[in-house]
């Protein structure tokens, strides 16, 4: 079963507690913006637009700050996605999924391939290796950048 908002809400407060850090009203707000779209992949100027919405007084360097201090309490996870900006996903327990990465505009989808974890238990088997955990990006161009390259293609 998904967590609640509420019960990450929960969960994340306690866990910064749990580390001395003070539950500050921006970390609160920080944290509320990120929790509002839990399957959502932000980087740092695009969390920044919607905290201001909530919190004008939240600097970017203040959100900068903050995304480290979620990334090392495992609230967030830094995706490594080589685009030109980091991007960033709540952990979410049980959610495993991996990522598809477009070149032109940078989109990013999720997807789930029960595959790729039977393809895991072999690779197990076969090289008697314990494997604890597997990141898998693809890269290519997604449906409307595809469209976009077949139109400019044609001349316009
Ligand atoms: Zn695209
Ligand atoms: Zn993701
Ligand atoms: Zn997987």
């Amino acid at each position: 079963m998904e967590e609640s908002r509420e019960e990450l809400r929960e969960k994340f407060h306690r866990r910064l507690a749990a580390h001395d850090c003070k539950l500050t009203r921006q970390r609160k707000d920080i944290l509320e913006v990120i929790i509002s779209e839990p399957h959502s992949h932000f980087n740092a100027e695009e969390l920044y637009e919607k905290v201001q919405q909530m919190n004008p007084e939240v600097g970017l360097a203040t959100i900068y700050r903050t995304l480290d201090l979620f990334c090392d309490l495992e609230i967030i996870h830094r995706l490594d996605f080589d685009t030109s900006y980091k991007s960033y996903e709540l952990n979410v327990e049980d959610q495993h999924h991996h990522h598809l990465i477009c070149l032109q505009c940078g989109t990013i989808t999720e997807f789930k391939d029960s595959v790729l974890e039977k393809f895991e238990q072999d690779l197990e088997k076969t090289h008697n290796f314990d494997i604890v955990d597997h990141h898998i990006k693809f890269y290519g161009y997604c449906e409307e950048c595809s469209s976009n390259k077949g139109e400019s293609k044609n001349g316009k």
